[in-house]
């Protein structure tokens, strides 16, 4: 039966009629995006839209940036793709080169991958070979943190803290356990420091170990800076020196998850180099490639390259895209010309326009929470009562109908939260690219304003 005769048959409208792609969301087909200049991206109907979150944090350069079409261009007319089973690309080997270079301390080789969730698959399956590498087959488990994501493939999906996600598919997750994430705004006691509230969630990994049997703990999975779900919740001082410890001491492995808040977004190349620490292996996406083409990649410790290297001598995963020549090309193209144009003096300068342009103008803002994060990685909470902190009921869905209302002003914003099970409130994530200047910020926040006004005063709050 075709479409149309199942509407004729039917008063209820036909869900996504006039599409064969099967969207996001079975109410509504997006606009078609056919033009992209800077931050702005254009629709079919030349509507323009300023892109403050870069999609999901991955627009680090902007849209159509000509080195980065140039690189493309130029790698497609000598070869676009051959499978690394067979071969290596000039593209991979200069990329890799300077990943290593610029990676943190102890990071050997690069694991390249498609995207984040494939890098968060291929660094748990790389911690479990190295320890059937070391000899120490028992340690299978995983400890992640509350309300975090880190894919929606099983395995990641498996890792990740967020409830409402996993839910659905929970019987086919594999076992992982959550401790607390650093939330300093909701979980940070009156009487404690940060130093103290930092010590005190960090040595819940301890706990978690012990209660495991610490001889059966694989690797802990945590994004430095959090970007998913709960938006841009930076750590307090001295938490992942203390994480580092506790791994050491009980032989686990810290697995640092920086597909949203690395390659520059936070102001350094990488988030963790604000903690003085590095993990064991460490995933890197989004602001890879810009967008311009999807990938990902592992950052492998020393370590773990040389029990893998000199034990089985070879890691036993793959992917046919893996180390994709023009994705490969792109990314280059795209961290050369953030290094070139020293872009991250840029993303701490705006990071603080940003911040001071929002304090300014929603500092005082009856459902404003807080204003967080670090460089371009900015999220803002809403709240139903700033002095109890309360959140707005989440069946209002107030995140996705300031999404929805920023939208219609022409702004992206990227709306976290306000779901029933594990995560508390309604966040926006602000994560424009490393390019915008004081005028862009001026307006985002501007656009940001009257999307609240429009959501609270039809929700009868204003
Ligand atoms: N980890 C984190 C922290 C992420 O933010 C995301 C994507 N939002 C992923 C992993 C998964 O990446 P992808 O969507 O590219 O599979």
């Amino acid at each position: 039966m075709t479409n149309a005769s199942n509407s004729a048959q039917s008063s209820a409208p036909v869900p996504n009629a006039g599409t064969r792609v099967l969207h996001r969301t079975s109410t509504s087909i997006p606009p078609r995006a056919v033009r992209g200049e800077g931050i702005y991206i254009f629709d079919q109907n030349g509507k323009s839209y300023l892109d403050a979150c870069g999609g999901a944090a991955v627009s680090c350069l902007g849209h159509s940036d000509p080195d980065v079409r140039a690189a493309m261009h130029a790698q497609i007319d000598q070869i676009a793709y051959a499978h690394s089973g067979f071969f290596s690309s000039d593209a991979m080997e200069e990329l890799a080169d300077e990943l290593v270079a610029s990676a943190p301390e102890g990071i050997d080789k690069v694991y390249f991958v498609s995207g984040g969730s494939e890098a968060t698959e291929a660094a748990l399956k790389m911690a479990r070979q190295y320890f059937l590498e070391i000899g120490q087959p028992d340690r299978k488990y995983v400890i992640a943190r509350r309300q975090s994501y880190h894919g929606n493939t099983l395995g990641a999906l498996s890792v990740g803290g967020n409830m409402w996600r996993r839910k659905q598919f929970e019987p086919l997750l594999i076992t992982a356990s959550h401790i607390a994430p650093v939330y300093q705004y909701r979980d940070q006691r009156d009487d404690e420091t940060p130093e103290a509230y930092g010590l005190r969630v960090a040595n819940e990994l301890e706990t978690a170990i012990l209660e495991l049997g610490a001889e059966s703990v694989a690797a802990f999975v945590a994004e430095p800076v959090v970007g998913a779900t709960v938006g841009a919740l930076a750590p307090v001082p001295g938490y992942f020196k203390r994480v580092r410890e506790i791994c050491d001491q009980y032989g686990v492995l810290l697995i640092l998850d920086e597909v949203m808040c690395g390659m520059g977004r936070t102001g350094t190349l990488h988030a963790i180099e604000q903690e003085g620490i590095s993990g064991d292996l460490q995933t890197i996406a989004k602001g890879l490639g810009a967008g311009y083409q999807p990938i990902g990649a592992v950052l492998v410790s020393k370590k773990i390259n040389d029990a893998i290297a000199n034990g089985s001598g070879f890691f036993q995963h793959g992917h046919t895209y893996q180390g994709h020549a023009t994705a490969c090309a792109a990314a280059l193209a795209t961290q050369r010309a953030i290094k070139e144009r020293n872009l991250l003096t840029n993303v701490v300068k705006q990071g603080e326009n940003l911040v001071a342009a929002l304090e300014a103008k929603l500092g005082q803002h009856p459902f404003v929470g807080d204003i967080r994060g670090r460089g371009l990685f900015r999220g803002v909470e809403l709240v139903a009562d700033r002095e109890t902190k309360d959140p707005f009921d989440p069946t209002l869905k107030i995140n996705a109908k300031i999404k929805k209302a920023a939208f219609a002003l022409g702004l992206m914003a990227y709306p976290m939260g306000g779901t029933i099970d594990g995560v508390r409130g309604d966040h926006v994530l602000f994560a424009p690219a490393f390019i915008i200047d004081e005028n862009d910020v001026a307006k985002i926040v501007d656009l940001f304003a009257g999307a609240l006004d429009d959501v609270f005063k039809a929700e009868g709050l204003a």
